[in-house]
């Protein structure tokens, strides 16, 4: 079995409910989970990969806007099966290719796009490390 991070982006905690039942629909397990808020210096540092892109700043003051919640997910593939589920970046396009993907149904522009997860194995252990640390209070 695989583990990846989902999360729920702060436009997809308005639609919780819809969501929710969309990841329950597909049957993946929840392992772990928790409602926070990113700060400016967190958010840097979890999308540090896109420091250099040109939506960068976008894509601070939107994952910063307001709460998100993050999940470990266990599966077998996982990365992919989740990756699968939330369907591409852009939602206008995941409604052409993918019209059933979380993305398409619910996300608003390639900026709210709903949901994340994990683009690899090795990007999942480093995201779960940042949101559920091994060191941490449990
Ligand atoms: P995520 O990493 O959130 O699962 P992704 O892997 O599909 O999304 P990335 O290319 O890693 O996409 O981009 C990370 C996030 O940056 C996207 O989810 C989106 O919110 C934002 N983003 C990506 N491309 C653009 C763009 N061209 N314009 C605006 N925002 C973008």
């Amino acid at each position: 079995k695989e583990k990846t991070l989902g999360m729920i982006k702060p436009d997809g905690v308005e639609k919780l409910g819809q969501i929710l039942d969309e990841i329950y629909k597909r049957g993946f397990l929840l392992t772990r989970l928790r409602m926070c808020c990113l700060d400016r210096n967190q958010a840097f540092r979890f999308y540090e990969e896109h420091r250099d892109k040109p939506f960068f700043n976008a894509l601070i003051d939107y994952i910063t806007s307001g709460p998100i919640i993050v999940f470990e997910i266990v599966n077998t593939n996982a990365v992919d099966n989740w990756r699968e589920a939330i369907g591409p970046t852009d939602p206008s396009r995941a409604r052409t290719v993918a019209p059933t993907s979380i993305r398409a149904q619910y996300g608003i522009d390639v900026t709210r796009n709903v949901v994340h997860g994990s683009d690899s194995a090795a990007s999942a252990v480093r995201e779960l490390e940042f949101f559920f640390p091994s060191s941490g209070p449990m």
